[in-house]
């Protein structure tokens, strides 16, 4: 079970140019700057910048959040923001330096909508997500992770299954292509919108913490 399969077209001169690199790092690099210029779906209107992901193109541990924030499309990174922070404090607890892994979200462009005259970060909806996926799958296609980590029922929906549950389904792994596995976990911005004391987020980090253990002993298995 994965919507991460491929359904685009053979000869596409995309696949071409990337299959001309001789690294996955070049590959990844002719991948980013073709989504930088990309305007298949509404968000490319609102964006600052594209925020295509980052990371060791050749690592195990892919992580796929929801989408950039206002930080992340100031920066043109992911995860750079408060939820970032707290991201990198997981990573580092669990031993995984961040720059061993690979970074990205199920949309490349931030998702906003205006409540009482703010902008605001919102899900992105299932058309701006499906017409993003193939520069996903391409990701996946060159990396070739062992494991891929999807941050939050939106990227859940958007990786796994359309029906994901996080409540229900979080910790489980599911397989993925290219022998991978793929498990979702929550998203750290939903733990840091819980707040302090009796909000329920140190239930919610233990949960995210036996995840991201598994994940670890996942990588280490042969
Ligand atoms: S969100 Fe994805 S599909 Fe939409 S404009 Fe940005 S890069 Fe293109």
């Amino acid at each position: 079970m994965s919507l991460l399969v491929r359904n685009l077209d053979l000869f596409d001169p995309l696949d071409a140019a990337i299959g001309e690199q001789e690294t996955m790092e070049a590959q990844l690099a002719v991948l980013h700057e073709h989504i930088a210029e990309c305007r298949l779906c509404p968000l490319h209107a609102g964006r600052r910048q594209v925020v295509p992901g980052e990371g060791d193109a050749s690592s195990g541990l892919m992580i796929v959040g929801e989408g950039p924030g206002e930080n992340e499309d100031l920066q043109g990174r992911p995860f750079v923001g408060k939820a970032g922070e707290l991201l990198d404090r997981i990573l580092e607890a669990a031993e995984i330096p961040r720059e061993t892994v690979f970074i990205t979200n199920i949309v490349k462009c931030r998702a906003t909508e205006t409540v009482d005259g703010k902008l605001q970060n919102r899900a992105p909806l299932a058309p701006e997500v499906n017409a993003c996926r193939p520069s996903l799958v391409r990701q996946v296609e060159i990396i070739q992770p062992k494991v891929i980590l999807c941050l939050g029922a939106p990227a859940g929906r958007g990786v796994i299954d359309k029906g994901f549950n996080i409540s229900e389904q979080r910790g489980q792994w599911f397989e993925g292509p290219y022998g991978s596995m793929m498990m979702a976990t929550f998203h750290p911005a939903f733990i840091l919108r819980r707040g302090g004391a009796g909000s329920g987020a140190r239930e919610l980090k233990k949960l995210v913490w036996e995840d991201i253990k598994r994940v670890r002993e996942r990588l280490a298995s042969g």
